[in-house]
């Protein structure tokens, strides 16, 4: 059995989700469906799921949003017109919206994601209605229906373990199940979202449920790529990778799969298989526990803007007893999280993101280091990017990092800090910001030009 889950752009018009058909027909193994909402149809559209969420806020504010409202419904009944489905489902869909918008406003936040749910929870009661009108046995199933319980955290619910044995008995409905990803239910039948692109966290969660035999995952490109191909034309693909690879490579800024998405999958020792819904011939790429191809140590390269770091030193640093402690937990005070903590006897440098930082707390913190710590010396460093060269086969290779400082240093590109060893299958390099893409042209050159696949 496979749980297949089909992005917002491979159901953004009435001719991607005559594709997604033929592609779920075209195979009795494909049981599950999870449908996003419809997405972008050309590059300035607007998805709808920031036209509901738009749509909300208004309505909170003003008490009316009638044009958006509008914009919405027309979003669905232009797919439902392109495929000759009866209209009375759009009548349904508005219905549904108004009743949503005209709901419990006590709580902004649930408020939102009821209304961000239906982007998803109308589009699959859409896809459904075709499957059906193309005479094959389908029907919409609710997360409430099939017991996808979560935690009660709007926007970013985690799944609830009971949620996984009730999930089970999807296996045994007849024919294909059309399921909304994006969203659950809390233990009060109140509705709550993932974080955003949260419809792959739904189609793992199923897929570890039912015990699928694979994860198909399709969006609208061929493959997940060995670099971003904004940076480096026509890159390599990757024809297959460990979870733990994909971790980090979505860490690193590939957005392809949403890094929530692989646990459930992971737990359950189920492979994730990316496709390209415009292109269902194509393999795509394979996520798995172990992989058996041995192309080189790397396998991707990713980057990401929008670090700053906080470099403290002080003199017998490495003695202090619960120095770190004492530095983190002034971060803590603020709420902030940190990403790398590279150190040295002397020396530790905090890595976080730099969006989270103002000017007066970012003051504040290096007043409290230098009171509270007596630091000799503390210096932030703003506009860094990370860069991860990332690949299992880095373990069993002599002479990566040297390869990798060897290109950076062709390129004229000056590592700002490099973290190798915490993790067996990624070395982190920071680098000033206006330098992330030269560095990561010069790397790609280093590890996949020229080398087999
Ligand atoms: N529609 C939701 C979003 O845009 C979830 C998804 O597409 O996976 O974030």
């Amino acid at each position: 059995m496979k749980v297949v889950k089909f992005g917002g752009s491979s159901l953004a018009s009435g001719e991607q989700v005559e594709k997604v058909f033929k592609i779920v027909v075209s195979d009795p193994e494909r049981k599950i469906v999870v449908v996003s909402a419809p997405g972008k149809r050309y590059a300035d559209d607007i998805k709808v799921t920031d036209l509901l969420i738009a749509c909300a806020e208004r309505y909170l504010e003003l008490g009316e949003a009638n044009e958006l409202v509008d914009k919405i419904v027309e979003r669905y009944s232009t797919i439902a017109n392109e495929l000759n489905i009866p209209a009375d489902i759009i009548n349904t869909i508005r219905e549904d919206l108004l009743a949503l918008l005209n709901g419990d406003q006590s709580s902004p936040e649930r408020y939102l994601d009821a209304i961000k749910a239906s982007g998803e929870d109308n589009n699959a009661k859409l896809v459904a209605a075709y499957f059906q009108h193309q005479g094959v046995e389908a029907s919409y199933v609710s997360p409430k229906e099939a017991g996808l319980l979560v935690s009660n955290e709007p926007g970013n619910a985690q799944v609830l373990p009971e949620s996984y044995a009730r999930l089970y008995s999807l296996r045994e409905r007849s024919g294909i199940i059309i399921f909304p990803g994006f969203f659950g239910y809390n233990e009060f039948g109140q509705v709550l979202t993932f974080s955003r692109s949260g419809s792959d966290i739904t189609g793992s969660i199923l897929a570890n449920a039912i015990k699928a035999d694979v994860y198909e995952n399709f969006t609208d490109v061929d493959a997940v790529y060995s670099v971003n191909p904004s940076i480096v034309q026509n890159p390599k693909e990757i024809k297959e990778m460990t979870y733990r690879e994909m971790r980090e490579l979505s860490y690193g800024g590939f957005s392809v799969f949403h890094e929530e998405a692989l646990l459930p999958a992971f737990r359950a020792g189920i492979p994730v298989n990316v496709r390209n819904t415009n292109n269902p011939g194509a393999p795509g790429t394979r996520i798995v526990n172990k992989r058996s191809s041995s192309a080189g140590p790397v396998v991707g390269i990713a980057s990401d803007g929008g670090f700053c770091s906080i470099y403290v030193s002080k003199y017998l640093m490495n003695r202090e007893i619960g120095f770190g402690r004492k530095l983190l937990q002034i971060l803590e005070d603020y709420g902030f999280s940190y990403e790398h903590l590279p150190s040295g006897i002397d020396d530790i440098s905090i890595i976080l993101s730099q969006g989270q930082m103002t000017e007066a707390v970012e003051n504040k913190i290096i007043e409290r280091i230098h009171n509270e710590l007596h630091a000799d010396e503390v210096k932030v460093e703003h506009d860094l990017a990370l860069i991860m060269v990332v690949g299992e086969g880095m373990r069993h290779n002599v002479g990566t990092t040297a390869r990798a400082a060897k290109a950076l240093a062709k390129a004229q590109v000056n590592i700002e800090m490099i973290n190798q060893g915490s993790s067996e299958v990624s070395m982190m390099f920071a680098v000033k910001e206006d330098l992330e893409k030269r560095a990561v042209k010069a790397l790609y050159e280093e590890f996949f030009v020229g080398v087999p696949v």
